[in-house]
């Protein structure tokens, strides 16, 4: 069986694995600091591993767009040094290999969809949760592009200052879901990470709130089969429970409400999505 290689490009690390799925993955994990060392990293995890192509699954803003120079650069992240650098260049001239590129999150929703918590369906949304708010989508069994990528942290949520007088910390947009509801707002707000504060405390309240308005917006626009949340805000116990029942209240039986649910790789869906990006372009290419 060929084997693919998969990277997972994140903020902090790079998680590189090889094999052919959950069950057959050797992964290992190198720390994001510059690109050119960063990526000399990755090459020397696959250097003289026989592998068909490789997947990656990454942070943003990416140019996926096949026709533009730009295509497989990080574009305007503002993580220091990484702006305009070539991802998918880099790692097809070190390698020599078909390299496929995804954000993340797309990546991580082809993962759930292929051997997770979405397999079977045709629609579903990843989401993950955690210093900062992300979501990819499969729509009738494609991975949705547009004319970038989706940006579903950024969506407008309404927003009650009497409530919750936090004005929002997006440096783009303030009060946008990231803004209101990331690991980083939470410890913005509250003065301390969301682990030290109990599911009876107030942020978990408007958490809960402002996910559940999410995940109703998103069912309204994408119709979809099921939700993943995921990312280290998403582990706090009782939470997925309590989203669940607002998203319930706000679609107030109008449409059926979608399954919300725990990723069911774990940890472990961006790398495996990118895996199955990597194993999906040599299925199109023969
Ligand atoms: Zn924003």
């Amino acid at each position: 069986m060929t084997r693919f290689g998969a990277v997972e490009a994140g903020g902090t690390k790079f998680v590189c694995g090889v094999g052919t799925g959950p069950d057959d993955l050797v992964t290992t994990t190198i720390p994001t600091t510059i690109p050119e060392e960063t990526l000399e990293r990755v090459a020397a995890f696959f250097n003289g591993q026989s592998v068909g192509a490789i997947g990656i699954g990454s942070f943003g803003p990416v140019d996926l767009n096949p026709s533009s120079a730009k295509y497989g650069y990080i574009t305007s992240t503002p993580k220091d040094g990484w702006r305009d650098t070539d991802l998918v260049g880099a790692v097809k001239r070190a390698l020599g290999v078909p390299v496929a590129l995804d954000t993340d999150v797309n990546a991580a929703a082809l993962g759930e969809a292929r051997w997770g918590a979405a397999k079977g369906t045709r629609n579903c949304i990843y989401m993950t949760v955690g210093t900062g708010v992300g979501g990819g989508a499969i729509v009738e069994g494609s991975l949705a592009h547009g004319t970038a990528h989706p940006e579903m942290g950024h969506m407008r949520l309404p927003h009650d200052f009497e409530a919750d007088p936090f004005p929002g910390c997006c440096p783009f947009h303030r009060d946008c879901l990231e803004g209101l509801a990331s690991g980083f707002a939470i410890q913005q707000r509250w003065g301390v990470a969301g682990d030290a504060l109990p599911l009876d405390h107030a942020a978990w309240r408007l958490e809960s709130r402002y996910l559940a308005l999410a995940v109703a917006n998103l069912a309204c626009v994408l119709s979809p089969e099921v939700v993943i949340l995921g990312g280290g805000v998403m582990m706090k116990d009782g939470l997925l429970g309590r989203i669940t029942s607002e998203v319930s209240e706000l679609l107030n039986g109008y449409i059926a409400l979608p399954s919300i649910v725990m990723p069911a790789l774990g940890a472990r869906s961006g790398v495996l999505g990118a895996l199955a990006l990597a194993a999906r372009l040599t299925c199109l290419n023969g």
